[in-house]
């Protein structure tokens, strides 16, 4: 089964010499998405069984110079990689890398996730606002009356939201958005702190499990067999560009060494933390060649080519498509002057 959007991109690619790098977070289906981070699990196994039959899977080690070839990587380590990325990673024989934060290993999850999970889904928030003073300045959380309560039913409605393209529908969705962008800013210790004040003023307790990343042991198992290599996404997925060299070089070289002692492997691949280009510094750049890695991802969203800075590959954010769009999909990233929106 060659698809014609596959038979296109071939044409095209003869001449450009283009390959894709896939970027996933998750496989689940989760009731809401605000930053669009899952593929379902009948999708993702529809996208594998697609990219096996076009033949153009390979490591992401072979990705650069290997024209028209398609590599799959994950980002952050969630235990869903394991459990329902890898089966089918297996079954039809697909590479991947999956870049874990070590800071996160064996955790309750991401602090983006309980900050989703305190704004977005608890049943009731305080009418009584908070406010937090970060880095100078004043963020005041205060919901509107008829946000507070918030049943299943009132959050489906915003189901499509998508955090960084749409415009919040409550004041759930604005303070949460809001947030967001100042914690992503702050050192982790800080982030913690002010995630705490957050925890308390909604009296939640974090009892997440879905969202979990993966623990030690599972780690282990993801790297068995040789079809998943690990990849590392830094200590505590901080904004590089905003932390002193000092802890950026700590955050690079740390998440390495961590991961060889953990998994008895060789760890050559690194994805930078949100990775747009003003997430990091060239100085960045040149930790991450000097700690001993062969290689580093962007989120840069398009095609990678034999002029891409090998410490710099872009990749493009996959969507939560079926694999009859999916294949259209793939096509379109190797148009000339395509750009995949990422968050
Ligand atoms: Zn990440």
């Amino acid at each position: 089964m060659i698809p014609g959007a596959l038979r296109r991109f071939r044409s095209w690619n003869n001449s450009r010499n283009a390959s894709l790098i896939l970027m996933y977070h998750r496989i689940d289906d989760p009731p809401i998405d605000p930053w669009n981070l899952c593929v379902t699990p009948a999708n993702f196994a529809g996208q594998m069984e697609w990219l096996d039959q076009s033949g153009l899977a390979c490591p992401l080690a072979a990705v650069r110079g290997n024209a028209g070839k398609i590599a799959v990587t994950f980002d952050d380590g969630y235990a869903d990689n394991l459990y329902s990325a890898k089966p089918v990673l297996a079954k039809e024989g697909i590479p991947a890398t999956v870049f874990v934060v070590i800071g996160a290993v064996g955790t309750n999850g991401f602090w983006w996730d309980e900050l989703e999970q305190i704004l977005l889904h608890s049943p009731s928030l305080p009418a009584s606002g908070l406010t937090l003073q970060i880095d100078g300045d004043q963020i005041r959380c205060q919901l509107d009356e008829q946000d507070l309560r918030f049943t299943p039913e009132r959050l489906a409605e915003s189901k499509a939201w998508i955090a960084w393209r749409d415009s919040p529908p409550t004041t759930r969705h604005s303070t949460f958005r809001a947030l967001w962008e100042k914690l992503r800013e702050l050192p982790h210790e800080v982030r913690a702190r002010h995630l705490a004040t957050i925890r308390e003023w909604a009296n939640s307790a974090d009892q997440r499990t879905k969202f979990r990343p993966m623990n030690a042991d599972e780690l282990v198992s993801l790297a068995a067999g040789g079809l998943v290599e690990i990849g590392a996404h830094t200590v505590t997925h901080s904004r590089l560009s905003a932390l002193s060299p000092e802890q950026q070089q700590q955050e690079v070289s740390q998440s390495r060494r961590w991961l060889i002692d953990h998994t008895g492997q060789a760890v050559r691949s690194f994805s930078f933390p949100f990775g747009g280009a003003s997430d990091y510094s060239a100085a960045t750049v040149d930790w991450v060649r000097s700690a001993g890695y062969a290689r580093a991802c962007t989120t840069a969203g398009h095609a990678v080519n034999p002029s891409s800075d090998p410490y710099q590959l872009p990749r493009i954010h996959v969507p939560n498509l079926p694999a009859d769009q999916f294949s259209a999909w793939i096509s379109q990233q190797f148009e000339p002057g395509s750009s995949a929106q990422t968050p």
